[in-house]
């Protein structure tokens, strides 16, 4: 069976909350989706001043999970069900927008701090994406050494470990660090694709160095990955079965027509489906024009 070449895409740079820059490596032109993974950003590493970090004020999502995965620094969330929860690094927040939820994500407020986090959506498939939203803050996952490289279970299952987050489709999310020279095989299933981001340093996934700002996009096919690292380094590998639904991305919505997207839009904007985020420091999110939806996304 003959395996593709390996891929290599570009992040972008974009702006979220009042002024954050960060990486947004999927959706890609070439590449939206990996598995059920349709969203990936990274954020930092960054030092900031007072005032100057996070601050993404309360906004909706449908269709989808966000799940973040803390590397340095901390982030309050807070959403419309009445969670707030301050995460970690080690940790992971995941929240399932369902049919319709509201958050918000901040620095803490008044203080400098350094910030490095990562992320993601995940496509609810079409059986689950209409579910009552719910958020799970997971402070501990299962941890593997292997080679040098110390693996993060973040969501899904690697030589035996299994991560706690809830998800709704066949997926996998690691985080591979290592404090030194390292060098692993990591058995992974064949069903999947995969897809590498490095966080910091400069690692090699199957023989191709990966600095941060490169997505390494890897078909199906493979029955494990060779992970070669010369020096400190930290890399984020997401995977999935393909996702086999259309699905559309736009603005914080995942759905399947631009008229779901419409309808989405009016209930932000006249107040319904999508609750009251308390206590945050941002003002609510304004909805875009949903006018073009059928042709940006
Ligand atoms: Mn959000």
């Amino acid at each position: 069976m003959s395996i593709a070449e390996p891929e290599r895409l570009e992040a972008r740079r974009a702006i979220i909350g009042d002024g954050f820059e960060i990486r947004r490596a999927i959706p890609h032109r070439h590449r939206r989706m990996v598995g059920a993974w349709c969203f990936l950003d990274h954020a930092g590493p960054v030092d900031y001043a007072p005032g100057q970090g996070l601050n993404i004020g309360p906004h909706p999502h449908i269709g989808l999970q966000t799940f973040t995965w803390m590397i340095e620094g901390e982030v309050t969330h807070r959403d419309s069900l009445g969670y707030e929860q301050l995460i970690q690094p080690g940790q992971v927040n995941l929240m399932t927008a369902g049919r319709g939820i509201s958050h918000s994500e901040e620095s803490p407020a008044d203080r400098a701090g350094r910030f490095h986090s990562t992320q993601l959506w995940i496509a609810l498939p079409d059986a689950e994406r209409h579910r009552e939203p719910d958020f799970h803050h997971y402070p501990e996952l299962p941890i593997i050494d292997r080679g040098g490289f110390r693996i993060t279970v973040l969501a899904g299952d690697c030589a035996g470990e299994r991560s706690p987050a809830c998800i709704y489709t066949p997926l996998v999310g690691l985080d591979l660090a290592t404090s030194g020279s390292a060098h692993a095989r990591l058995p992974v299933d064949p069903a999947f694709e995969h897809a590498a981001l490095t966080l910091e340093g400069a690692p090699a996934l199957n023989g191709e160095r990966l600095e941060p700002g490169t997505l390494l996009y890897l078909a199906a096919g493979r029955d494990s990955l060779e992970l070669d690292s010369p020096a400190p380094s930290r890399m984020l590998l997401i995977g999935g079965e393909p996702f086999s639904e259309e699905i559309l991305v736009w603005w914080n919505f995942v759905a399947r027509t631009p008229q779901e997207m419409e309808i989405a839009t009016r209930d932000w904007i006249e107040g319904r489906r999508f609750g009251k985020v308390i206590g945050a420091r941002g003002a609510p999110l304004i909805a875009p024009d949903p006018t073009n939806i059928a042709r940006s996304a």
